[in-house]
């Protein structure tokens, strides 16, 4: 590469401010596109199916006369899982089995206890009604993201599944068909950008509005998915893909250099980071990247991130490499070294952990069975994977025993007096043996 990626050492004076440097990432709000899409949520709010249609036309050009011309039956989606080739069938299958098999021991149950009153507690976890999907579809098709959506909300038990995805131009992926037949969705539309977020959140004449919507978009998505917040739930607001990978210096470099490039080529504004105590490495991972990048068909995107917004960190040990992670709290975390259980201790804050040298991120995106709906920009400090948590709520159970109401009424009373709310505390006090 004629510009070098971004070399760091965590002895340098200004460490500190260059890593900040390096992580920052404008997440302004564009004004014009949020101008935009609230015109868009309004006229669906009001309109209905016919701005529906209107947008679908305008951003899509694609042009129906109904809505019913834009919902994928499920024979149409059977017709595709049947039409495409038999490598793809089974690979989908094979997949679906793997993450199902996983966010099943995700499934939380209900639970009670009885105190010493014999008064009851506990929750009661209920599935949502509905959730709507959203599978980006405007610059390439994502069959994967079908698979990670979908199979979390039907093991949760979610009532009625709606996708929606866009085809411009009226070009349908039969791979985001044949997913959605595997994964067991229930109605798919051919809708895409903040029209379809909008149909989903208010509802219209055809789309039946849903409880929360998940999945990743572009900029007008994630603006919409923004601006519906409170009147759905939504899963998060994605940023750019990253990935970190902690390196001891024994894995080819080659690979590395590849891990890297895995999630440069998904964006310019992906970033990817190589940690090592090994400077030698670093250099010899940095020899192949120059040598495998004219070799990619995303050349241009992977060379536009890995100079901007990638670089290659030298740190004294493994130990301050965790510490430098935590730091980052990855999107993607491979920890690329010869005993990588002994440093989960040690890592706090990353969306997934890929463990050991022939663990490739790449796999997680597709086959390994966790989600690859992760936290972004930092946000795994605070949250975690897409799982069937997020398409179960929890109801508090509380069931007083005539003991409990006496003991506890008692308890409640002088803090409902102590608040000024009597009719708090008088509803407690009726039930107060004398
Ligand atoms: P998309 O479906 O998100 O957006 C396409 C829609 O945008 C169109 O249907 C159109 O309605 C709307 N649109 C386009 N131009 C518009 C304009 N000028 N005004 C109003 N609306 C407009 O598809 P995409 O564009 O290909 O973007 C997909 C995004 O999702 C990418 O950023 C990709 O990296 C991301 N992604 C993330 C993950 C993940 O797991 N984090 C997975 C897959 C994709």
């Amino acid at each position: 590469m004629n510009d070098r990626i971004t070399r760091l050492t965590t002895t340098q004076s200004d460490f500190d401010g260059a890593l900040a440097k390096l992580l920052a990432w404008d997440d302004s709000v564009d004004h014009q596109v949020n101008e935009s899409v609230r015109h868009i949520l309004r006229e669906v709010k009001t309109r209905g199916d016919a701005a529906v249609l209107e947008f679908t036309e305008k951003f899509d050009r694609l042009k129906v006369s109904s809505m019913a011309e834009l919902e994928m039956g499920k024979s149409r989606l059977q017709e595709a899982l049947e039409r495409i080739p038999q490598d793809q069938r089974l690979a989908l299958e094979k997949a679906a089995e793997r993450v199902r098999d996983y966010h099943e021991r995700q499934d939380q149950k209900s639970w009670q206890y009885q105190d010493e009153d014999g008064t009851i507690l506990g929750q009661k976890v209920t599935p949502l009604d509905r959730a709507g999907l959203y599978v980006p579809g405007g610059k390439a098709a994502y069959p994967s993201s079908v698979l990670m959506n979908a199979i979390p909300a039907k093991v949760a038990g979610v009532g009625e599944l709606i996708m929606v995805v866009p085809t411009p131009d009226g070009v349908v992926n039969d791979m985001v068909l044949a997913a959605a037949a595997i994964a067991g969705v229930d109605r798919v539309f051919t809708l895409g950008g903040a029209q379809a977020v909008a149909a989903l959140a208010y509802g219209t004449e055809t789309v039946p509005a849903v409880d929360k919507i998940v999945g990743p978009g572009n900029i007008f998505v994630a603006t919409a998915k923004r601006e519906v917040f409170g009147v759905v739930g939504i899963d998060m607001i994605a940023g750019p893909s990253e990935i970190l990978v902690i390196c001891d210096g024994k894995t080819n470099p080659d690979w590395i250099a590849m891990d890297l490039f895995s999630q440069a080529e998904h964006d310019e504004q992906a970033q990817s980071i190589l940690i090592s105590p090994d400077a030698a490495f670093l250099d010899a991972v940095e020899a192949s990247i120059n040598k495998l990048l004219p070799t990619m068909e995303r050349e241009e995107i992977i060379r536009t991130s890995m100079i901007g917004r990638g670089a290659l960190i030298h740190v004294a040990d493994l130990k301050e490499a965790a510490e430098v992670s935590n730091r980052i709290a990855p999107e993607h975390l491979e920890l690329s070294v010869e005993d990588p259980q002994a440093m989960l201790d040690d890592i706090r804050h990353a969306g997934a952990i890929f463990m050991g040298r022939y663990t490739a991120e790449a796999l997680g995106d597709y086959c390994a069975g966790p989600n690859h709906v992760l936290p972004t920009s930092g946000t795994a400090r605070f949250s975690s994977p897409l799982g069937v948590y997020d398409f179960q709520k929890r109801s508090s159970l509380i069931g007083f025993s005539p003991n409990g109401a006496d003991r506890m009424g008692r308890v409640a009373s002088v803090l409902a007096r102590g608040e000024g709310l009597t009719a708090h505390a008088r509803s407690a006090e009726y039930r107060i043996n004398e």
